[in-house]
Formats: C-alpha cells, structure tokens, sequence
C-alpha cells in the first residue's frame, strides 16, 4: 500500500505539489515493520498518510513552508508524530502548506503553491492545502492538518475531502510549530468521516507536554460515525446559522448548502434557524487576536536558533545578522502580520484593538452557548466560494481572509468543527463543505451528523 502510494506521488506531484519532501525509504520500512509485527499496534496500522509540514520529524525536514526553516531537522517528534508511529501509521512525507500557516490558499509558500487536483489553475484552499490536496490526488488516505482558523476545514471544502478541527485541546500542539497559541488545533483530513473518526482516535488525548491539553478521554467518534452511517438523525436537533448567508455567498455554494440542510431535515434532524449575532465581528477579531500572538511567537526566529541565517560574516552585529535573516527568512503575509501584532499590543493601542478583540471573542463564545442550548450542532456552508484561481487574490489580503468567515468563530470559542463534502456547485462543478459545528468535547456529534450526511 505504501509502495503503491508512492508511485502514485512520483507519477504526479509534479502537477499537484502536494509535498515538500517525501521519504520514500522511511515509509517503506515503517511499512515493513507492520508487516512484520506479529498484531498491529491499531485500526490504522500500515496506512499511509500526509503530514503538515508544521509538525516536528526527527527523521524529515520540518519547514512550516517558511525560508527560514529551510532543511532545518528537528531534535525532536511532535506527539502528533509519536502517536502516528506508535499506531503504525506510515509517514509518507510533510505538507506543503502557507507560510507558518499563515493563509488560505496556500500560495504563501516560500516553496511555491499546491494545485486544485480538481483544477490546476484554481488553489487547493490554505494554509493546509498540501494536505487536503494530497487526498484528493488520491497521493495518500490520510492526512494531518491544522487549523487556526480554519486551515482544515476550507482547504476540504475546495476539495472535496473532510477536514475536521478538534474541540481546542483535544489533540496536542506538542510539536506544532505556534503561530496563533490559543487557536491552533490539530486535526485529521481524511476521503471519509469514519476514516477521519479513526485517525482522531490515534492523535487525540490528554498530553502532559502542553499545558492547554484537556485531561478528558478523546470522544467516542468512531462509535459515532458508524451510528451515523445507518442514515438515521431523528432526535438531532440542528441549527442554521443565520448570520452566514447572503451577499458574498457565491449562488452554487449557497443552493449546495439549501440541498444539504433539505436532506439533512430528511435523515429526520430537525431543523431550526438560530441568530448568532457576533459571528459577524469574528473575522476583525481574529486578524488582530491571530497577528497579536503571531507577533509573539515569530520572535523565537531570531537567526541564532534555527535555520537560515545570513550575513555572519563577522562584519555585521548580532542586531542586524537578526533583522537581515528575518527580512530575507519571512515572507510578506508573515511581515504584515507581525507588524500588525505589533502595533495591535504597543502600550496605548493595547485596550483599543487587542482588548477589544478579546471582548468579541467572548461574544462568540456566549452565542455558542446560547444555540447549544437550543440546538445540538450548527451548520452553515464551510466557505462562501468555491477554490478561486491561483493568483486571483494574492494582491488582495481582505478577500483573502473573507476565506474564513465561517470557520473562524469555532477557533475563537474552542469547539470543535467539521467540513464535510458537499456534492459539486452546479455554478462551476468544483466541491463545495457543509460545515457542522458541535460544542466542545462533544467532537462525537459532529462525526455521527456527517457520516449520516456524507
Ligand atoms: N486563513 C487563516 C489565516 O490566514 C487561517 C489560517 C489557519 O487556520 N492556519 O490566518
């Protein structure tokens, strides 16, 4: 199966560019050695899988598709990795991926973007497009994402793969090189529901090595999904988020996700509609939440512990070695975002925008509370559009980040979320998510909604 994988990468991931490295001879003996083993370690042993490549590997390179990581090996395996090796999960290779996850079409990366295997001209969503797209080129079964706002969940959607993004602390970011702390989340990408259930169950779980880790069990989502496969919802109460409709909805995305909300009222959920008012302030509160932490989290590359750094000829201070490698090693979506973050956490500006941002947030943790106590899960289309064409937005950040509407409160409050495919926009025939969001740790009710919906 690795074998077989393999050659389906080297056929043609020269037309999709779905990895930054492949290890070929690690994954055949990793695919050895369950061959080997006399009971496999898991359900999932011997599968192959596709990594972000923002997830630490002692035995890969780890970029998070920045310069400045450029061949940088880490000392150390994320426990994302761990737990994948120790389920006798085979590591195909790492992800390519927007810069530091910094994006949604993966076109900020300093390596050159991934291709639609849709359509090779459109992006495959971002910042975790390799791996989504490396599904959907049928180069790998499996695949691990992360989501800060919505990483997982929108390169799914515009590929036509499920992408889900755990209840915040639910898989650990142990490994997971930071980029917005209280945000990123782990998950699995996966062609179905109950194989995405699967892959939770090996990288989910209490981990003493991050403090935001939550000492609970991982949620019961296989059981879920193989409930939710018998096609029955009768007793699911599911709410349609009214506030993410209308302008800016492309027409195909919005009567795909009509059709999905029909026949999820004919597996016998009932359908209510419910209002949460402040999903609409989440965006601006996230692009300062995410460049504030952002801002922080980046000073760590400071050309003396990591990878690249330039002009240390001996001619140059330790200050401007420092300031030369950051401006050659970042690129600009993750410049503007550190001087956003900057100036959003200067003394003086600190209360009107990150304070205010912080506020929001709790707003939108509240309407969450507020539905769930109505209805089990929410739903609402994954993105307004369907994967635009390379190119098409990369000059313009504001209809870059509007990717996100949608996915963007359930990072803010934490819960989990799920993309799940949603047939193809009858506008342009490309796929289209439906979202579903359920509270936190109760990741259950998301895979039991989309194994019955998928
Ligand atoms: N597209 C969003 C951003 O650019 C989300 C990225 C992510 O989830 N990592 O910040």
């Amino acid at each position: 199966v690795a074998q077989a994988h393999l050659d389906r990468i080297a056929k043609i991931d020269e037309h999709v560019h779905a990895f930054l490295h492949v290890d070929a001879e690690g994954a055949l003996a990793a695919a050895r050695a369950v061959d080997e083993a006399e009971t496999p370690a898991s359900p999932l042993a011997g599968v192959p899988l596709a990594l972000k490549d923002v997830l630490t590997t002692t035995d890969m390179p780890t970029t998070a598709g920045s310069r400045t990581l450029e061949g940088w090996v880490p000392p150390y395996d994320a426990t994302v990795t761990r737990k994948l090796r120790e389920a006798g999960v085979v590591i195909l290779g790492k992800t390519n991926m927007d810069e530091f996850a910094m994006g949604s079409s993966t076109e900020n990366s300093a390596y050159g973007p991934t291709h639609n295997p849709w359509d090779h001209s459109r992006i495959p969503g971002g910042s975790g497009g390799g791996s989504s797209a490396s599904l959907a080129a049928f180069e790998a079964p499996l695949a691990i994402g992360t989501d800060t706002g919505g990483s997982i969940r929108q390169p799914g959607a515009v590929t036509g793969t499920v992408g889900v993004k755990p209840t915040y602390g639910g898989v650990s970011r142990y490994g997971l090189i930071a980029f917005s702390s209280s945000l990123d989340q782990a998950g699995p990408c996966a062609r179905t529901v109950l194989d995405a259930a699967l892959l939770h169950e090996v990288i989910g779980g209490y981990d003493p090595m991050d403090s935001t880790s939550i000492n609970a069990p991982v949620p019961p989502v296989v059981a879920a999904a193989r409930e939710g496969m018998k096609g029955d919802l009768k007793g699911v109460r599911v709410g349609v988020v009214k506030e993410f409709a209308g302008d800016g909805y492309q027409a195909g995305v919005t009567r795909s996700f009509e059709a999905a909300v029909e026949q999820l009222r004919a597996l016998g959920a009932e359908v209510v509609e419910v209002s949460c008012p402040a999903f609409t302030l989440a965006l601006p509160a996230y692009y300062l939440i995410a460049p504030s932490e952002c801002s922080s989290n980046l000073a760590r590359f400071d050309a003396m512990r990591y990878g690249l750094r330039v002009s240390d000829d001996g001619t140059h201070s330790a200050e401007e070695v420092m300031s030369l490698t950051r401006e050659k090693g970042f690129g600009p979506e993750v410049k503007r975002r550190i001087m956003l973050g900057t100036y959003a956490l200067s003394s003086g500006y600190y209360d009107a925008y990150y304070g205010s941002a912080q506020k929001v947030r709790t707003l939108i943790s509240r309407d969450f509370d507020a539905a769930f106590e109505k209805v089990d899960v929410l739903v609402s289309p994954t993105t307004p559009t369907t994967a635009f064409k390379i190119g098409e937005r990369v000059d313009d950040p504001m209809a870059m980040y509007l990717a996100d509407l949608c996915t963007i409160p359930s990072n803010l409050s934490g819960n989990a979320a799920m993309s799940v495919p949603s047939g193809l926009s009858d506008e342009d025939g490309l796929p289209v998510g439906l979202q579903i969001m359920a509270p936190s740790l109760a990741d259950d009710r998301l895979y039991r909604v989309g194994a019955a919906y998928e």
